[in-house]
């Protein structure tokens, strides 16, 4: 396999890129002076080789804990509960909410495979079994899975006596909390209910 091939294909296997695309890239890339191939290529074995998953949370890290963990202004007694780390940035965006996170990794998917032992709802379920955390947050998104997904979770933390709370619909129905605007993830928050 040629050196043009091998990148096409790694390219092609990332969301939203096609043969054709992963094809143009790799031609635009060789169009470039080599130095800026090699910096792209630098900054992906940096990504691969430093940044990894919170112990605590789940969220990506390059350090021992992330930011929000290590950070002893923010509320440990609060989780909110997403769906991916990526989720983080956008409720962090809306400036509303002081606590602390814990991502999923995913929503459940019988279609797609994905099932509750592939999530991380017991490691959820442990943190809050030492009693310091009094409300659990569910933020997953508002579509068929994800509501699927917050159901499963509230009935996880059930024997723990904890408070589920649900963010409100302000959200708009199967959008993603990623590209959601902070006014309107504020307002859910704000508008949230307790699950039982
Ligand atoms: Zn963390």
């Amino acid at each position: 396999m040629s050196a043009i091939d091998d990148l096409t294909t790694e390219l092609a296997k990332l969301p939203g890129i096609g043969k054709k695309t992963a094809l143009r890239l790799t031609y635009h890339l060789l169009k470039q002076p080599a130095e800026r191939s090699l910096r792209l290529a630098g900054a992906l074995q940096v990504l691969a080789e430093r940044v990894h998953p919170c112990p605590r949370c789940h969220n990506l890290t390059e350090q021992d804990l992330c930011g929000i963990c290590a950070d002893p202004r923010r509320d440990a007694s609060v989780i909110c509960a997403v769906e991916e780390a990526s989720d983080i940035g956008a409720i962090e965006r809306s400036a509303e909410f002081r606590g602390v996170y814990h991502v999923l990794g995913g929503r459940l998917s019988p279609l797609d495979g994905v099932a509750a032992s592939d999530l991380a709802i017991e490691d959820l379920v442990g943190r809050v079994t030492d009693g310091s955390v009094r409300e659990v947050i569910v933020a997953t998104n508002p579509s068929v899975e994800g509501e699927a997904t917050a159901l499963y979770v509230q009935q996880a933390l059930t024997p723990s006596g904890v408070r589920v709370t649900r963010i409100a619909r302000g959200l708009p129905v199967g959008g993603d909390l990623e590209y959601a605007d902070g006014v309107t993830i504020a307002q859910a928050l704000v508008a949230r209910r307790d699950m039982t």
